[in-house]
């Protein structure tokens, strides 16, 4: 038996579900697939974001960061709060209320927009044919114009440290400890290794973090990344970098233990943690995804090949989202998405892979858009920059939150913004200013002339522009101007 359809999606995380209700709305007959089931065996919309990525790590960091203000900053303030506590199955049910109230969201946005739903593992058996397994085993043709493959990744494994969910743990496994471990190690210092580490070191793990590279967050501006450093380890996790996992042993009995082995600089080496979560990136997801007949070709890594507007080797297959190149983050997905719709119904859509914004959610946060000052210096581009510390920032201050820099970097000839750089509190919320101002080739004059309410965090971005040209007022002038 087949169905048709016009447009089919394979995975409904945020590339896949933007996909689908996009050419939805512009009138294509949609069917998504999904074959992710939640703790009731119930299948779930959202994919990896919405699951067990952004949206239940940024619940726990908001969370956690409550229980650090209340311990440490709530004095400062002059309140008085009696002995805090933390409760962490009582964190976690909060957590997962928040991802069943935005996975239903999806489902009910699929029927606002009628997009079909289907639950099941979706398999490309030829360019305009997938093949549905439902979890009964049951199987269905559906037969469609257009494919698009958004199946997203999942967590890379390494053989030194094996993931059992219980004693060694993935980013999902981090999600859902029921207790705060005593020593928590972390492999990886990437995005996950610092939230997750982030938010167990808040409710009083001691954390360390074993980094293979010799370089800390080598994709972040190096000005920005010394100071998360600095911040992080006052904070108190320890971050080992040039520290190479070579092994791990998890003990025996009720309360485990594992003990790790890894070389570096002072050679081998040895800890024991309570809990260990690896976080060594995410590698793309296409297990059983794609019949080799059909021709859709992957790179060496595995990644679905496709062009700058997603088409595949194959004519009317796209991908999207993780499983092709760029950053693994639900936006750039998310933006693809709606590209590939709206160039389904003959839209001049596009995405402007420059310009896609990064966040780590420790705090402060640490955004970037655009280029940084290394990347300027290797192309030898002429550029000025203008810094605004959050400690000159009235409204930073009065918040007691007042931690890192704004960091805004110009065009030397034409002042045209090239990127922006952001430790900070609400850096993520910031940086989309900047984004803004460049996505429509803004410059750092631009920014200085647009009138920002007062006191708001945002000036500190304002000041970085005026001090891009030499003129800030609230911070001495490293470049002088009329
Ligand atoms: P996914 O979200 O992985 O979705 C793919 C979907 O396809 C899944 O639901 C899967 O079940 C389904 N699927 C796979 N194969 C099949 C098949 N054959 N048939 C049917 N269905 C299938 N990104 C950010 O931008 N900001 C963040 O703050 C952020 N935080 C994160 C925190 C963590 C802990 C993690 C792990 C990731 C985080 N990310 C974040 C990354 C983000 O989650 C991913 O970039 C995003 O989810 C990728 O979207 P996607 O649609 O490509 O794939
Ligand atoms: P990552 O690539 O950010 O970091 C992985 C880190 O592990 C790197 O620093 C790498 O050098 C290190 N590493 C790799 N192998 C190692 C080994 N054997 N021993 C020690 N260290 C090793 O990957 P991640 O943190 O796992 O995150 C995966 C993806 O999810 C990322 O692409 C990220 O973009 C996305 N994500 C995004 C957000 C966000 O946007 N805030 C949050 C979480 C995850």
């Amino acid at each position: 038996m087949s169905k048709e359809f016009e447009v089919v999606v394979i995975g409904s995380g945020p590339a896949g579900y933007h996909a689908a209700i996009r050419a939805a709305q512009l009138g294509f007959k949609t069917a998504c697939i999904e074959k992710w089931l939640n703790k009731d065996d119930k299948t779930v919309y959202g994919g990896t974001c919405l699951n067990v990525g952004c949206i239940p790590s940024k619940a726990l960091l908001d969370t956690s960061h409550k229980y650090v203000e209340a311990q440490h900053d709530f004095e400062t303030h002059g309140i008085k709060v009696g002995k805090v506590g933390i409760d962490v199955p009582a964190m976690i049910q909060r957590k997962d209320n928040v991802v069943k109230q935005l996975t239903g969201g999806v489902a009910g946005l699929f029927t606002a927009n009628k997009v079909e739903g289907i639950s099941g593992t979706g398999k490309v058996i030829a360019k305009d044919k997938v093949l549905v397994t439902g979890h009964d085993g049951k199987q269905e043709e559906l037969l469609t114009k257009y494919i698009i493959i958004a199946a997203g990744s999942v967590p890379i494994d390494i053989p030194p440290a094996p993931v059992d969910q219980d004693t060694i743990v993935d980013s999902t496994g981090a999600l859902e400890f029921q207790a705060v471990p005593k020593r928590l190690g972390v492999i990886g210092a990437g995005v996950i290794g610092l939230e997750l580490g982030s938010v167990w070191s808040r409710l009083g793990a001691e954390v360390v973090i074993l980094e293979a590279l010799d370089e800390f967050l080598p994709m972040v501006d190096r000005q920005i990344a010394k100071e998360a450093s600095k911040i992080l380890t006052a904070q108190g996790l320890e971050i080992k970098l040039g520290a190479r996992v070579t092994g791990s042993k998890v003990g025996k009995g009720a309360k485990k233990s594992v003990t790790v082995e890894y070389t570096d600089k002072n050679g081998e080496q040895k800890a024991t943690f309570d809990k260990l979560i690896v976080a060594v990136g995410r590698k793309p997801y296409t297990v059983d995804l794609l019949d080799p007949a059909v021709g859709i070709e992957q790179d060496e890594r595995g990644f679905i090949k496709v062009n700058d507007y997603c088409e595949t080797s194959v004519p009317n297959v796209y991908a999207v989202g993780d499983l092709v190149r760029g950053p693994m983050l639900a936006h750039k997905g998310m933006e693809e998405g709606i590209m590939v719709a709206e160039r389904l119904a003959e839209q001049k859509a596009q995405v402007n892979y420059a310009l896609v914004p990064s966040v780590i959610y420790t705090h402060p946060e640490i955004a970037w858009v655009g280029k940084n000052e290394e990347q300027l210096k290797e192309e030898g581009v002429d550029y000025n920059v203008g810094v605004f510390p959050f400690v000159a920032s009235g409204r930073a201050l009065a918040a007691n939150d007042a931690e890192g820099m704004v960091k805004l970097i110009a065009d030397a000839r034409t002042d045209r913004i090239l990127g922006c750089h952001i430790i900070g509190p609400s850096a993520a919320d910031l940086l989309q200013q900047a984004a803004i101002a460049m996505e429509f080739s803004g410059s750092a004059e631009d920014l200085g002339i647009t009138m920002f309410s007062h006191p708001t965090l945002s000036e500190a971005l304002h000041e970085a522009a005026l001090a891009a040209n030499g003129h800030a007022i609230h911070i001495g002038n490293r470049r002088r101007k009329k």
